[in-house]
């Protein structure tokens, strides 16, 4: 292609809601365009080039593991969602509209609904499973903060998989199994360094989900990995060895009688481990949510957790089968009849629900609030209610690996792909069901896979870029050379590079021409934005048979003569 035929609008200005690379140098390079709205996006010659080499890229090892590819409506039936009790519990994120005829109807932010309505019309026996089907489609979701370019759009580009099975094993084995692999070698391609960790698997619970998360420092996610062994996890679903307590000799460990004691004005853990000169794993400490369920139901939950812990607010959401955790203020706390600074699980008034965390079951000599105002309680001993015990709290940067004994730290992750392992979860409500060998209808177990294809875009210049521009990686560039006319005006560098173009071309290369009357700078500093992986430069040198090799990683420059720099590029591709 040529440079002066094609759509690529470069500026050096930098959109004003832009903080990341990928975001900046996207908009910069000409690839992706704002539409005034946040989180929507046109995509430009340029960013549709690597967004298909992506999408290429995925559908050729999906097909190679067995998956095949379909295209469903993008505008779905509410009744789907209302048959797997998502269309209230989805929340705002979920376009609800109504058509001329007030039909109600959903813009598909992912499609287990539509596919189990696909699959349960069309495949009946156990002969016809295992089963699984992607598609690579627009999605909409009505983010709350759409940010950070392609990384969190509100309409974007997801493969979403599905696979359906016989048994709970053949799921694990021949769907989640196989996904991990045909993801690891998407992403290998793609160029990415990625980890695959644990991952949330919400109410399903287990260990059934992973994540694909590509390293860098500005990902949205949290991810908890060990010094030691392979151990990785979302700080979400991670996992730690219980925390121990500090070190005493013998006769210095606390040990109180149970009282309650006058602590006024004493109403922060801070206050409270130097008002009784004890280490704060020693205190309960207790977090007020309010917890939101169907049909407008909300409740005030307390979660009691260690002094020196924190509150991790997804396991704490899942703890109590709520579809999200919201703050709540001191006056309702009050209006409810509890004390803000002093409050514990004893003497809770009626209609609060509280959860302990696991790591405290079992101790005593703990120190509490009072549920009374300027009153704690001393010489608490943890009940043993087991229904009440979950894990509540975050994994911190020095906790222990349960794996090893290693030392867990914090790193920060892009979520670019998530398996999941969904059993029955939509196929039973949704009455999908297959007829087994004995000639009995089951609901299908089920595997959920998805990848975010626009996102991907930004995560690969989130990893691949420096202070001039983008770095694609050999893969996901959109040409695989440029050529640079330095001057076209100069009719022996227009033909070198001309004749270069078309011998690459012939060669099946995908290669890019700057061919436009601009000053040499101004074509390099676009080359430097664009981030073609190699560009040769016609120039100045060519008077004496030479012309120049840029390696954009790194911009590393050699002279290379002229008659052989057809051999020269290809042996670098
Ligand atoms: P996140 O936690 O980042 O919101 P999610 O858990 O909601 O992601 P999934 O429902 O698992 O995401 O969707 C599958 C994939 O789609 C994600 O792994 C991610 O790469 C991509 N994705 C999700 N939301 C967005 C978005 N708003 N913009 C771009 N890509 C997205
Ligand atoms: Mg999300």
């Amino acid at each position: 292609m040529r440079f002066s035929h094609m759509l690529i609008p470069t500026t050096k200005e930098v959109p004003n809601d832009a903080t990341l690379p990928s975001h900046i140098y996207l908009i910069r390079g000409g690839f992706i365009q704002n539409v005034g709205g946040s989180g929507l996006y046109n995509f430009l010659p340029l960013g549709k080039r690597v967004l298909d080499t992506v999408r290429a890229i995925a559908k050729e090892e999906l097909d190679a593991a067995g998956c095949q590819e379909v295209d469903l409506a993008f505008v779905t039936p509410a009744s789907l969602w209302e048959e797997s009790g998502r269309y209230e519990k989805y929340g705002k994120e979920l376009l609800r509209l109504k058509d001329r005829k007030e039909n109600a109807f959903v813009l598909g932010p992912t499609h287990e609904e539509m596919m189990v309505n696909l699959v349960r019309h069309t495949v009946r026996s156990y002969k016809q499973l295992p089963i699984n089907l992607y598609q690579i489609k627009t999605k909409f979701r009505d983010e709350i903060r759409p940010r950070f370019g392609l990384m969190r759009g509100r309409e974007f580009l997801m493969k979403d998989g599905y696979s359906f099975h016989k048994d709970a094993e053949d799921m694990k084995i021949n769907g989640f199994d196989n996904m991990e692999r045909a993801y690891r070698r998407i992403f290998d391609r793609l160029g990415l360094d990625y980890r695959i960790v644990e991952a949330d698997s919400g109410a399903i619970g287990g260990s059934g989900s992973k994540e694909f998360m590509v390293l860098a420092e500005s990902g949205e996610d949290t991810i908890v990995v060990c010094d030691h062994c392979s151990y990785g996890a979302n700080i979400e679903a991670a996992k730690r060895a219980p925390k121990p307590a500090p070190v005493y000799a013998d006769d210095e460990a606390p040990e109180m009688t149970r009282t309650d004691f006058h602590t006024p004005g004493v109403t922060t853990i801070d206050a409270l481990a130097e008002f009784f000169h004890i280490d704060s794993h020693h205190l309960i400490k207790a977090v007020a949510k309010k917890a939101l369920y169907d049909e407008g139901v909300e409740k005030i939950v307390l979660f009691f957790i260690r002094g020196n812990d924190a509150l991790e607010e997804t396991k704490a959401c899942n703890a109590v089968d709520a579809n999200e955790l919201i703050d709540i203020s001191e006056e309702a706390l009050r209006a409810a009849g509890l004390t803000p600074g002093y409050m514990g699980f004893n003497a809770l008034p009626e209609g609060v629900i509280f959860r302990m965390d696991q790591e405290l079951r079992g101790e005593n000599n703990l120190i509490m609030g009072a549920n009374r105002a300027e009153y704690h309680t001393i010489g608490v001993q943890m009940p043993d209610v087991s229904e009440h015990y979950a894990d509540l709290v975050a994994v911190q940067a020095g906790d222990v690996c349960s794996h090893c004994g290693g030392t867990l730290r914090h790193t920060k992750g892009i979520e670019v792909g998530h398996i999941f392992q969904l059993g029955t979860r939509y196929s039973e409500p949704m009455g999908a069901t297959f007829l087994d060998e004995n000639g009995k209808a089951k609901p299908y177990e089920m595997g959920t896979y998805g990848i975010g294809i626009s996102r991907l875009l930004a995560a690969i210049i989130e990893q691949h870029h420096d202070d001039r521009g983008c770095i694609w990686t050999p893969n996901t560039a959109p040409f695989a050379v440029e050529i640079i006319i330095s001057n076209v005006k100069k009719e022996a560098e227009r033909e070198a590079g001309e004749a270069l173009y078309a011998q690459l071309k012939a060669a099946g290369v995908e290669v890019l021409l700057d061919d436009r009357p601009e000053r040499f700078g101004s074509k390099m500093s676009d080359y430097e934005l664009i981030g073609i992986p190699l560009a040769v430069v016609i120039g100045k040198k060519l008077a004496e048979g030479q012309a120049e090799i840029i390696v954009r990683e790194g911009l590393d420059r050699v002279d290379h003569p002229v008659d052989t720099l057809f051999d020269a590029v290809m042996k670098r591709l």
